[in-house]
């Protein structure tokens, strides 16, 4: 048998369903599914779809069709005219077609469709017939065909490039335009059938002179001129582009729908529609749409009519006093409620509609899953869970992690930032949207906030002395930097919208001013930022609040919770991070950086006290120093421990390479010689003496630990007698003290050394048996990863830090990415970010094996993440495959790290969930 490419629809009978979706396209496999289900039976125009496989055979056959395709769509043509008692070609009852394209996954107007096609001089009488003698609707279809016609077929898909971007298209339109004029009309409406028979008339005239050859006035001719143009803009300029964009593999094709014509434009008792099962905007459970009376769909499109709501509940300010379709046709309306609901508990998921009233006679044109925001996302899968649509499985997989981002963050309201241009694009590194006043230091920010003002502190690169300012601002902006450098961890950490590595960005500090593609921004001047996409506005834009459906989504991270394998914990330092994490849903604290203890806000006298030990020069110098810190030290670790009551938590001794703690400013350079009894000469040389070439793999981490003990042990003892304590008060602390920047197991000896000593000394002092407690490492350096069975000997964890692991497997600077990854990603070097979403290739492939040798040696090992990739959805799935048991994020990540991890267990079916993640009640 002859292999089938053509598939028909109509007449409540259909070849193919919506699971064909491959081989029909989405329009096409939903026509089917609409026209021939058992329980829809819709009424759909009849028509019939060319599969991809034409499409696919076309480009391999140099452009040319199967043999048998020709005899297969006439005989579905033949199926058509038979169910609609019409005859394409003839003048007495013609049949009209729409060709559209369909591709699997929509890819909204980027490719081609010719409406009216079969529309002659010779078969012009029998439309004026068909529509009870509107002559000027039949030429104004005219019109609309020969204008799409020679623009799509005989121009786009010929492959001609316009001169001057004087397309077909435009130069037909001048014409119109021309006759307006002279006649002095406002719009298409006041043309009468002469002026558009006499627009056609020399429509053709200009076809012929311009593309030199003329417009086929011959049915066959145009629906095969039409099949053609939609498989040619398969490979249009815009469709690749977007498929590039959207991951769209090029060879999948997209196939062709021959449809038979309805018109919603045939007078007062026609009209066309686009509808929604429910809201998309907020997912209110009522049915949503809008429609124009007397209209095709392009009308709608275009935006010159305002449509009208289709029922109460569709009002909005600007339609509010609009007749509904409702009211205007309530048999209809009632007929199309009743098969939006069939629609919608068929497909178990909202449904996007586009209906045609033709001579009051309901048509349904297309249906599909519809998109929909963040807030409705959300409320939907809720609903469709009690009102048992749908799964706790499935309720999961309807929210994307991008829709539960926008739960949580305030956001531009997306209305007007669609109708601004942004100014420059950096770096998404804080999601949601901010806008405010710039001012270009910390300082500055300060002091405007307590001014009234709300402030965007915009930075050349951010620095720990800048973290008040950044504290102070609605939102950062800096020039230099990339995903994981400090203002990105800093914003993140605290939910703030923030962009780094902006390059376009000119700052000049002396006048005060910013300079981006040709616009001065001055002190004081409002911007906007969407930290979500990364980019900028100049002006003031107004925000969204979002979030006010928190008691959904905290239903929704639930379910979420009960559904996944991995733990989900945090990153935070301080008591008040704790807590938001818990309140999110944090099981533990992942990664406490003590050095945050030394940033912003109420850390005056520790710092000055840890810039003592760093600038100590004698053994006797350091320990008083050290001795000094300890109660700053055990203070913030006892309230984190305490709100994290019953979790883990893991604490990190100091990582940071001492120098990026040594101040700048003169007056705390002299508050730090006077209290150390020297002078600032001698000072000025201890400070150039911890000067590093390569900070980054210097003197810092565990190297820190190794040569200075008596740093570690303080730190040690700081955790250890915490935990005494709040066993004491009758708590359950869980510190895991993480040594970082491990390269060998004998630097871990070295450490485990001192922490057992300090161990006995605090069971001693506090006359108690045991604290529950681990001691364990981060896997950074990829040398740890290929070490890690001789680690996890002394090791109890292993926490990937693969922020430095990314830095170092790459050899990129992870502050300095700005100059070069944007280009590589433009071309396609690289695929992501990869201090954003883990490079799985690469970088993932260092910690599967570093977790494999882990485990060969010590089957307990805890294994979790802590880098900046911990909060990333697909990096978190790829957490799951390589069984970690937990992900660490910020505490705004959780949620998202939450609905991740749930979507990654139920995607792998191999290991459906079953052990939840570790807690100590
Ligand atoms: C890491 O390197 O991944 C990490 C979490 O540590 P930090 O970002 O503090 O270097
Ligand atoms: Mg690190």
């Amino acid at each position: 048998m002859a292999k089938k490419y053509v598939y028909s629809f109509g007449g409540g009978k259909a070849d193919g369903n919506e699971s064909m979706k491959n081989l029909l396209g989405g329009k096409g496999a939903n026509l089917a599914e609409m026209a021939g289900h058992k329980d829809l039976k819709l009424p759909v125009p009849p028509g019939f779809t060319l599969s991809t496989d034409v499409c696919t055979y076309y480009y391999a056959n140099k452009k040319t069709y199967p043999k048998e395709l020709k005899a297969q769509v006439s005989s579905a043509l033949a199926q058509v005219e038979k169910l609609m008692g019409r005859k394409f070609g003839d003048p007495v009852n013609p049949l009209l077609v729409s060709v559209r394209s369909g591709a699997r996954k929509s890819m909204p107007g980027m490719m081609e469709t010719v409406l009216n096609v079969g529309l002659t001089e010779k078969t012009i009488p029998g439309l004026v017939k068909q529509s009870g003698g509107n002559e000027r609707f039949v030429y104004d279809a005219y019109r609309r065909l020969i204008t799409m016609y020679s623009d799509v077929v005989m121009e786009k898909a010929a492959g001609i490039e316009p001169k001057d971007d004087m397309g077909i298209r435009k130069q037909l339109e001048r014409i119109m335009d021309e006759l307006k004029k002279q006649k002095g009309y406002k719009g298409d409406t006041d043309m009468t059938t002469d002026d558009l028979k006499k627009l056609c008339n020399a429509y053709k005239a200009k076809i012929k002179e311009v593309l030199g050859k003329e417009f086929p006035d011959e049915p066959e001719a145009q629906m095969w001129g039409g099949i053609g143009a939609v498989f040619a803009s398969w490979n249009g300029k815009r469709a690749i582009s977007y498929r590039i964009i959207e991951n769209i593999p090029h060879e999948w094709g997209t196939a062709v729908n021959v449809q038979t014509m309805v018109f919603g434009n045939m007078g007062n008792d026609s009209a066309t529609g686009v509808a929604f099962t429910r809201n998309p905007g907020n997912g209110d459970a009522h049915f949503y749409g809008e429609y124009l009376i007397n209209a095709q769909g392009e009308d709608v499109v275009a935006g010159i009519r305002t449509p009208a709501p289709i029922n109460e509940e569709s009002k909005s300010g600007q339609n509010s006093s609009l007749t509904t379709l409702q009211q205007a046709m309530p048999k209809i309306y009632q007929e199309l409620f009743a098969i939006q609901k069939r629609l919608e508990k068929h497909y178990r998921d909202m449904q996007d509609l586009e209906f045609t009233i033709e001579k009051g006679r309901l048509f349904m044109l297309q249906c599909r899953i519809g998109k929909r925001n963040g807030p409705a996302a959300v409320r939907m899968a809720i609903d469709m869970l009690k009102e048992k649509l749908i799964t706790k499985q499935e309720a999961v997989l309807r929210v994307t992690p991008a829709q539960l981002d926008e739960l949580l963050h305030p956001i531009i309201d997306p209305k007007t930032e669609a109708t601004n241009k942004p100014v420059a694009k950096g770096l998404p590194a804080g999601p949601g949207g901010a806008c405010g006043q710039v001012v270009f230091s910390a300082h500055d920010a300060v002091a405007w906030l307590k001014a009234g003002k709300k402030v965007i502190l915009v930075r050349e690169e951010t620095n720990p002395e800048d973290v008040d300012g950044m504290r102070a601002a609605e939102a950062v902006l800096t020039a230099r930097g990339g995903m994981t450098s400090h203002a990105a961890l800093v914003a993140r950490g605290w939910g703030k919208c923030c962009i780094v590595g902006c390059a376009a960005l000119h700052i000049d500090m002396g006048t005060k001013e910013l300079h981006v593609g040709g616009i001065t921004v001055k002190e004081g001047d409002w911007i906007t930022l969407n930290g979500t996409k990364g980019t900028v506005y100049v002006g003031k834009l107004p925000m969204m609040d979002a979030s006010s459906e928190n008691q959904l989504l905290s239903e929704f991270l639930k379910i979420c919770t009960t559904v996944r394998r991995l733990g989900i914990r945090t990153n935070a330092e301080s008591p008040a991070d704790a807590q938001k994490a818990r309140d999110f849903g944090a099981e533990g604290i992942g990664l406490f950086r003590t050095e945050h203890m030394f940033y912003g806000a109420g850390s005056d006298e520790a710092l000055f006290i840890l810039r003592k030990m760093i600038i100590s020069k004698t053994p006797e110098e350091r320990k008083k120093a050290v001795d000094e810190l300890f109660p700053f030290v055990k203070k913030d670790i006892k309230g984190t421990l305490a709100a994290m009551d019953g979790y883990p938590v893991v604490i990190r001794l100091l990582d940071p390479p001492l120098h990026e703690f040594v101040p700048q400013e003169p007056s705390k350079l002299e508050a730090l010689a006077q209290d150390l009894h020297i002078d600032m000469a001698e000072l000025q040389k201890r400070a150039e003496g911890l000067h590093e070439s390569n900070p980054m793999m210097g003197h810092r981490g565990v190297r820190l630990g190794i040569t200075y003990p008596e740093i570690s042990m303080m730190q040690i003892r700081a955790i250890l007698e915490s935990a005494a304590e709040l066993l004491k008060e009758g708590k359950k602390p869980y510190p895991e003290i993480m040594i970082p920047v491990v390269c060998d197991v004998k630097e871990l000896n070295d450490q485990l050394a001192l922490a057992k000593q300090v161990y006995q000394e605090v069971l001693a002092k506090y006359g108690i048996k045991s604290i529950k407690h681990m001691f364990g490492t981060m896997i950074e350096i990829p040398r740890a990863a290929f070490m890690a069975d001789q680690l996890a000997t002394v090791a109890q964890f292993f926490s990937f830090g693969t922020n430095d692991m990314t830095q170092m497997g790459f050899g990129f600077s992870r502050d300095d990415i700005g100059s070069f990854v944007p280009e590589y990603l433009k071309k396609g070097i690289l695929p992501d970010d990869p201090f954003q979403t883990l490079d799985q290739a690469g970088i993932g492939q260092i910690i599967k094996l570093g977790i494999e040798r882990g485990r060969s040696t010590n089957k307990k090992l805890e294994v979790g993440i802590c880098g900046e990739h911990g909060g990333d959805p697909r990096s978190v799935e790829f957490c799951h495959k390589v069984g970690m048991d937990y992900v660490s994020c910020s505490p705004f990540r959780v949620p998202i790290a939450n609905l991740a991890a749930a979507q990654a267990a139920l995607r792998d079916v191999k290991k459906p969930s079953s052990k939840k993640s570790k807690k100590n009640k």
